[in-house]
């Protein structure tokens, strides 16, 4: 059996319908070099959502290829229940240093979903071993329509995305709405509510699978304060936005706020290995602390939490980021991809295009859902030489951050062209 038909035989793909999975051939790769993703054939693909969002200084980075293999040589996995390591020491140490001030604790997992399961859960522990009976009514968590947090049921029950989410809603806890980039909205619900909130939970800056949606300055910094005012925890969810996608280090410096938990994973090992890591003030790790016999431990921990060969590409990804200067790169392509952009969001079937710093949606205008015009764009820009995903018809631009300028105004002109192609071979059907 060749690999597609394989593929078609056993697999179950993640956010796939598979009936029309089944009626494609699968692209299938096979190896990867810097931002291009290479086929079973050879052809190359530029990697233009960073497979998913991950990859930060290319694939096959020759730093990163090392540090894995170094790490290989001594062991690929022990775990961090009961023992420590190395890379894993280093790694906390060195993402206190980075992160918002106060942010002192590191625990690890695998996944942004888990990341935000974990900051959920100690937030809810944190109030409850309280010592003050009105305190331990905080049991709540506001979180924003159209949030997406991850797939687990904390995460799903966070998120405000009725066509991923809301067939669940039976078996998930009921997390209070704000409406995204509007602080009025909060300040209602915590005026309102503001007693029984154990934490407001945000994307900063852009919801990224809600399809790029963008807040309004300064909104990240009205959160921070009224949280305060009304004493609630405030927890960020950096997965998507963490590691220079929107050109700072994590999107929180943009608007100076340090949040009580800091969840990161996508690009924290520059794409290469799942890990992911929820970040604490030292005032949460206290309210944890007591004899054992009283019980206040976390007790939460996934096997492969904090593996020794993640954790050395995190360190290298980080390394990384000081020697090929990433942010400074990440500045530069801003202005390649504003004027880029122009001619995109000039066509007629595009109603808007969204971004901040390397995070981009391009939304298409009004397709009947079954037309699936997001997919054939997709299709249209792989015969071009890209590889991109969209979110129903937000088309999303998030190529890794080592991106060249000249690679990046080719990736834009191919879903330009794929964009044209695809709306217009739609625009003759309905015609005919
Ligand atoms: C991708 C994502 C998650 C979930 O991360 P996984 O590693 O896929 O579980 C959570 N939050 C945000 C903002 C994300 O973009």
């Amino acid at each position: 059996m060749d690999a597609a038909s394989a593929d078609h035989t056993h697999l179950w793909h993640p956010f796939t319908q598979q009936r029309g999975w089944v009626a494609e051939q699968p692209l299938v790769i096979e190896r990867a070099a810097g931002t291009d993703l290479i086929d079973a054939q050879g052809r190359r693909y530029i990697d233009g959502v960073s497979s998913l969002w991950c990859n930060v200084h290319g694939h096959r980075h020759p730093r990163l290829d090392a540090a894995v293999r170094a790490q290989l040589d001594r062991v690929a996995h022990t775990t961090m229940l009961g023992l420590s390591h190395p890379p894993g020491i280093e790694l906390a140490g060195r993402l206190v240093e980075l992160a918002p001030a106060g942010l002192q604790r590191v625990f690890y997992s695998d996944s942004g979903s888990t990341a935000v399961e974990i900051a959920l859960k100690m937030a809810f522990q944190l109030w409850q071993q309280h010592a003050d009976a009105p305190a331990r009514r905080r049991t709540r968590f506001i979180a924003l329509r159209e949030a997406y947090h991850g797939d687990t049921v904390g995460s799903v029950s966070l998120g405000g995305i009725d066509l991923f989410h809301s067939i669940y809603r039976p078996l998930l806890f009921d997390a209070l709405r704000a409406e995204p980039g509007d602080a009025g909205d909060l300040e209602r619900l915590l005026t309102a509510h503001g007693d029984e909130v154990a934490a407001v939970v945000v994307e900063p800056l852009v919801q990224g699978a809600a399809g790029m949606l963008v807040h309004p300055p300064g909104y990240l910094r009205s959160v921070r304060d009224l949280c305060d005012r009304h004493g609630a925890l405030l927890i960020v969810d950096e997965v998507a936005t963490g590691f220079g996608r929107t050109g700072r280090m994590f999107a929180c410096e943009h608007e100076g706020v340090a949040p009580d938990f800091l969840c990161l994973a996508k690009g924290l090992t520059g794409g290469y290995l799942p890990l992911a890591a929820t970040l604490t003030t030292e005032r949460v790790y206290e309210g944890f602390l007591g004899e054992f016999e009283e019980l206040r431990a976390f007790f939460h921990g996934h096997t492969y939490t904090g593996n020794p060969l993640a954790c050395a590409a995190a360190l290298a990804t980080l390394d990384v980021f000081e020697e090929e200067r990433t942010l400074e790169h990440v500045a530069e392509l801003d202005a390649v991809l504003d004027e880029a952009l122009e001619s995109v969001a000039a066509l007629p079937a595009v109603a808007e295009v969204r971004r901040r710093g390397l995070m981009c949606g391009i939304e298409l205008a009004g397709f009947p859902l079954a037309w699936r015009m997001g997919h054939r764009v997709t299709l249209e820009a792989r015969r071009r030489g890209a590889v991109v995903r969209p979110l129903g018809d937000v088309v999303i631009l998030m190529p890794p951050l080592a991106i060249a300028a000249c690679e990046l105004r080719r990736l834009v002109d191919i879903v330009r062209e794929a964009i044209i192609a695809a709306t217009g071979e739609v625009a003759l059907t309905a015609a005919a």
